[in-house]
């Protein structure tokens, strides 16, 4: 534990605020809570790190605690820390293992997309990997895409561009909804911004979530070592994903002590607005009547970013978006799928199924594959990304 650490420790005035917005602690008594899993144990943790309560595995890594602590107390960084000494001293589940490769998962699926998305629809074979695996037989899976975006991307070379940004997809939009990130190539292209795309390793979010924190640095060194490269090369680096964008520009740093200074990743929508700042936004929308309901993802809550989308999407005519303000949407990326905290996650999403009928939008809207997908399953309702309604509105 660094000096810095213990400061942010030392910090807690032990107000519970942290417990009472906590999501998980609010619908199970299973989970303490982030002040004593956070703080509390953290004291025992630096004398003896097998001190380590077994309830950590509930915290679903939202970010909400550290969001809304007064004193700047790095809760959920504990709490990961945490998890990865309980992960290291006592057994865990394959299946733990398994949810938290989703890169590798989206590798497999290429044999043929259309096989594993059936053999997904099963039920049976859902049942029987809930029993053999402890993965819920309920929840919905990740649809996977024909084509991965990697694929489908074409590079444009356009006349006169000024700009250019390097584009990190993140392992959902490549693998599962590739026409996020199409899209979002043809806002840039439209604002004569070149878009380079790159292989690059996942995030590494989930790994960090389940507790493989090992495993999790080894790709943040390499992911850190080509996003370096593209910005000394000139690149803005942006991204469509709040939990890759996190975990690119803050985790690396907060979970590793890696150097993360040298770059710095842009949500698309701060990019737009930059272009905005320099009178280069294009502003030639078509009519959009239309009622949207948004949902801010914990993780873009957890970047302190506030919520450029909605600014940017209020400049379209006749379009209306309204914050669903219900909180964290339960799912947090592999946490949902666990048979053990599927009903959990289902709790915690009650206020998005009550802000979506009380609100009746036409298109309900998110940055975070991951709560689409929550909202999709709670609502039976496709969600979209901000993105893709920009895109539209310039007729693209
Ligand atoms: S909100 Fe912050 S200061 Fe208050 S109990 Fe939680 S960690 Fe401590
Ligand atoms: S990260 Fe989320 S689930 Fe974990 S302690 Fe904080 S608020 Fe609770």
């Amino acid at each position: 534990m660094t000096q810095g650490d213990r400061v942010a420790l030392d910090n807690c005035i032990k107000c519970s605020i942290c417990v009472s917005h906590c999501p998980v602690a609010r619908v199970t008594e299973k989970f303490a809570g982030p002040k004593q899993n956070g703080p509390d144990l953290e004291r025992f943790r630096l004398e003896e790190p097998a001190t380590v309560h077994p309830s950590i595995g509930y915290c679903s890594n939202c970010k909400t605690c550290d969001v809304v602590c007064p004193s700047g107390v790095n809760i959920s960084v504990m709490n990961c820390k945490a998890k990865g000494e309980y992960v290291s001293l006592h057994q865990v589940p394959l299946r733990d293992k398994l949810l938290s490769r989703v890169e590798l998962m989206g590798k497999m699926s290429r044999l043929s997309p259309s096989l594993v998305n059936f053999l997904g629809s099963i039920k049976f074979l859902r049942l029987l990997g809930e029993k053999v695996m402890g993965v819920s037989a309920e929840m919905t899976l990740p649809h996977f895409a024909q084509k991965t975006f990697l694929q489908l991307y074409k590079a444009k070379k356009l006349k006169n561009s000024k700009r250019k940004v390097l584009y990190y997809p993140g392992c959902y939009v490549n693998y599962n909804t590739p026409e996020v990130g199409l899209d979002l190539v043809k806002v840039l292209n439209h604002h004569n911004v070149e878009v380079l795309v790159d292989q690059f390793d996942c995030c590494g979010l989930p790994i960090i979530a389940n507790g493989f924190l090992e495993t999790a640095k080894g790709y943040a060194e390499r992911n850190i070592e080509k996003l370096r490269k593209y910005a000394a090369e000139g690149y803005q680096i942006i991204t469509t994903c709040p939990s890759c964008n996190l975990t690119l520009n803050r985790e690396y740093q907060e979970l590793f002590d890696l150097d993360t200074s040298k770059y710095c990743v842009l949500d698309a929508f701060e990019y737009l607005d930059q272009l905005i700042e320099q009178g280069e936004f294009k502003t030639n929308f078509k009519n959009m009547p239309l009622n949207l309901g948004y949902h801010q993802p914990c993780h873009l809550k957890a970047a302190g970013i506030g919520v450029p989308s909605q600014g940017i999407l209020q400049l379209i005519p006749e379009l209306k978006v309204t914050d669903l303000d219900a909180g964290c949407c339960g799912l947090s990326g592999s946490y949902g799928f666990k048979k053990e905290k599927y009903p959990i996650s289902q709790e915690i999403g009650q206020n998005i199924i009550r802000a979506v009928e009380e609100l009746a939008p036409e298109q309900t809207i998110t940055e975070c594959g991951m709560c689409q997908l929550q909202i999709d399953h709670l609502t039976k309702k496709a969600v979209l990304h901000p993105i893709q309604i920009l895109a539209q509105a310039y007729g693209l």
